[in-house]
């Protein structure tokens, strides 16, 4: 009958729609041979860029942090975080094992994100300055962590040249100065309190010190938010491109080790004895360069393309780009946008919502992924958005965003997977149990993030037993614990 005929030809419409997203969709996939690929591609560059005179695009950072904490810390210290659209002023306080944090954050409008350098420091020193009074503590000069979560070539604790911006920074005549500097610099022109930066430390470094604290496993620190990134303890020996006098030497630790036994009573005797050996420095490796060689174009699609010939910052952070909230965002906008142009979606409606950059932050895409939700709220959310979608229509966008964070996950596996295996064969190991102090709101609030990144890492590293462990204030605790392990090292 005609009725019949209608139907099947809807039905078989509907499938020939289907075909041509899934067809999108596979863009996306990247099978595990792909992953043993990304897996070594990273290896290389993490091991070149160790080197003295390396060309590597993972810039393998020196930290000079080279101690876990061994919860002798004591006093008060302040932490500054700057990293991404908010600036966090906190104060932290040990005692007996424990600590407390007060803090107050800022936000920093995109006017000084983009202006001048001198600008934004002076911003900073504004905020600092509003904390302080508001703590009661302008007169203490207090000593102080700054957690800057951008590349910086350091050599020594407490200064670092800023290498390059990233994410959504580009304030002008910073890259090549010193940070440190720049902020000190900008405190005296304010001329109302003072504070000493003993430490100049990036979140991943952070994020890392402040889950050891906790866990004397964790070596790795990694960060899965606006931007990616991470940091392991790597053995000083393997670290060519650092002058290794200037390394501080067991002698130095026994002494202090000696002067702490007799304050604790031997309470962290044990933990202090394993840090006392100092044959490690935490790297931090900017993994997020991967691919500004070009080794990733195999898996890049034409909407990562796009991604990055729109960013203000072309060519570079190509990993960052493929895995981390900043980003994911705009890549299914894309995805949609092409979909909707050729008619598969929102009845072909390309609307202005659709065309604008930035709209689908990543915590649109951990409610839309989120399986808790019923389509019709998947519905409401695109709403809220701007965007009018059918039933049908909300299946296709959780899908994108599955596809485009499932990627982003499996990517982060395969380069831990590297890093894990490094570790382990560093130490000659046939198995390595270790724990990854983690952050980042992608790794912490997205629905699926996590297991495929943790499946990912299983699959690709199977000698290694990996544990994540969410960090608690990495970059508050964590700058604070360095900056304690940075004043000791001062007074010595
Ligand atoms: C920066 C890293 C930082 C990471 C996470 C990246 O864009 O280059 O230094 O650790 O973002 O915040
Ligand atoms: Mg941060």
């Amino acid at each position: 009958s005609k009725g019949a005929a209608l139907v099947a030809a809807v039905a078989q419409r509907l499938a020939s729609l289907r075909r041509k997203v899934e067809e999108t969709l596979a863009l996306f996939k990247i099978n595990q041979d792909q992953l043993q690929l990304v897996k070594g591609r990273m290896r290389e560059r993490l091991e070149e860029g160790l080197k003295s005179k390396s060309t590597s695009t993972i810039k393998m950072l020196p930290s000079f942090v080279y101690l876990t904490p061994d919860g002798t810390e004591r006093g008060k210290y302040l932490a500054l975080d700057l990293g991404g659209t908010n600036f966090r002023a906190m104060l932290v306080r040990f005692k007996k094992q424990r600590y407390r944090l007060y803090h107050k954050i800022y936000t920093i409008p995109l006017e000084f994100m983009q202006g001048t350098g001198e600008e934004l420091f002076d911003h900073l020193a504004q905020c600092i300055c509003d904390f302080l009074d508001y703590m009661g503590l302008k007169k203490a000069r207090l000593p102080a962590g700054f957690t800057f979560s951008f590349p910086c070539e350091q050599a020594a604790i407490d200064t670092g040249t800023l290498v390059t911006w990233t994410k959504g920074f580009k304030a002008t005549d910073c890259e090549g100065h010193d940070v440190v500097n720049m902020l000190q610099e900008a405190i005296k022109r304010r001329n109302e309190f003072d504070l000493d930066i003993v430490a100049l430390i990036n979140d991943a470094v952070g994020t890392m010190m402040s889950c050891a604290y906790e866990d004397p496993q964790c070596e790795i620190g990694m960060i899965a938010g606006t931007g990616t990134n991470l940091c392991y303890m790597e053995e000083l020996k393997n670290i060519e491109k650092i002058d290794q006098r200037n390394v501080p030497t067991k002698r130095d630790e026994e002494t202090h080790e000696a002067e702490e036994d007799k304050q604790n009573a031997g309470a962290n005797k044990k933990k202090t004895e394993v840090n006392s050996v100092v044959s490690k420095m935490c790297i931090n490796t900017e993994w997020g360069g991967l691919g500004d060689d070009g080794c990733l174009d195999d898996i890049i699609t034409s909407f990562d393309v796009e991604v990055d010939k729109n960013s203000i910052n072309q060519g570079k952070q190509r990993f960052e780009k493929l895995t981390s909230g900043m980003y994911l965002g705009e890549i299914v906008r894309r995805v949609l946008l092409d979909l909707t142009r050729r008619g598969l979606l929102f009845k072909g409606h390309v609307t202005e919502t659709l065309k604008t950059p930035g709209i689908f932050e990543t915590k649109y895409l951990s409610q839309i992924e989120s399986d808790r939700l019923a389509l019709l709220q998947v519905r409401s959310i695109l709403q809220q958005l701007g965007l009018l979608s059918t039933c049908h229509d909300s299946i296709i966008v959780k899908a994108v965003c599955g596809a485009v964070s499932r990627r982003a996950a499996q990517l982060c596996g395969a380069g831990l997977a590297a890093v894990v295996d490094k570790i382990r064969e560093n130490r000659k190991l046939d198995h390595l149990s270790i724990t990854v102090g983690i952050d980042g709101a992608l790794y912490k609030l997205h629905p699926r993030f996590s297991q495929v990144l943790k499946e990912t890492v299983r699959d690709l590293a199977p000698q290694c037993d990996v544990t994540f462990l969410p960090s608690e204030e990495g970059s508050g605790k964590g700058a604070a614990l360095i900056a304690a392990v940075a004043r000791r090292k001062q007074e010595m």
